[in-house]
């Protein structure tokens, strides 16, 4: 183990490694197996910060592979409280054009059969989970986006699909007949397990394509995935890096309190 230690904690992709200052590199080990890759940890400012590239370096895990559980495990077990998650994401609305930046306030859960929870066994914990996203980081991150120049979508429904496939037609005009807003492959379990963790968890959502349905043509492709998010990784880590500092270093919102007077069947990191 390390003696290492960050209070915020990045999951991102890959094009994020070079925002930390000073990094060590560390190897977590964790009761649900290795995390997605080694935790770089460095200074931002007066920040400690503990990154996890959220598909491994060599991008080896899909979004239906990833280590959630250890990832958000690891990064508790670092003093981690919170924690920013950058992701690419597709939108359901034709004016949400590829560059858009969202943070959603709400997801809906299309996924199977991804391990889900650290409560399986022994007493049943059932967290509360009405509002998924820490409401001090979901504001922080929109002022500090406004504040760059880079108007965030407030609010709005990330629906969360098992993929690794992109959706179909119909699949995408049913979600966005439910007013749902964005999709993505990676928001669940990601968020309910930093919840149970009693971790802040944001998301900062980079639109990098129409869904399949809601344009003419040919659908996603991965590699027009690749170039939008290619195009603004430069501004997306900037962003990241504005909004750690803009953070509280002292935690006021309900995240922390997730499981106060719960009997926990395990000990947390
Ligand atoms: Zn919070």
């Amino acid at each position: 183990m390390t003696t290492q230690t960050a209070e915020f904690g990045v999951i991102g992709g890959s094009g994020f490694y070079s925002f930390l200052d000073d990094i060590d590199e560390v190897h977590v080990d964790t009761p649900y197996g290795a995390p997605s890759d080694r935790i770089a940890i460095g200074t931002l400012g007066d920040r400690r910060v503990a990154f996890v590239p959220r598909h491994g370096r060599d991008h080896r895990y899909p979004p239906h592979k990833i280590p959630y559980r250890a990832n958000l495990w690891a990064l508790r077990s670092l003093g981690v409280r919170q924690v920013l998650a950058p992701s690419a994401v597709g939108a359901l609305t034709p004016t949400y054009g590829p560059g858009t930046l969202a943070i959603p306030d709400q997801f809906v859960d299309r996924t199977s059969g991804r391990a889900q929870t650290y409560y399986d066994e022994g007493a049943a914990i059932h967290v509360s989970f009405a509002d998924p996203y820490c409401p001090t980081g979901r504001a922080a991150a929109v002022k500090t986006a406004a504040t760059a120049g880079w108007e965030p979508v407030d609010g709005g429904t990330l629906v969360v699909i098992e993929g690794p496939r992109f959706s179909t037609r119909a699949e995408s005009q049913w979600f966005a007949a439910q007013g749902w807003t964005l999709v993505g492959m990676t928001g669940h379990p990601e968020a309910v397990l930093a919840r149970e963790l009693a971790l802040c968890y944001t998301p900062v959502c980079l639109v990098t394509d129409l869904d399949a349905g809601i344009e003419e043509g040919e659908g996603v492709t991965m590699d027009e995935v690749f170039r939008v998010f290619g195009e603004n990784i430069g501004r997306l880590r900037t962003l990241v890096t504005d909004l750690v500092q803009a953070l509280p270093a002292e935690r006021t919102c309900p995240c922390g309190h997730a499981l106060d007077g719960m009997k926990l069947p395990l000990e947390l990191p």
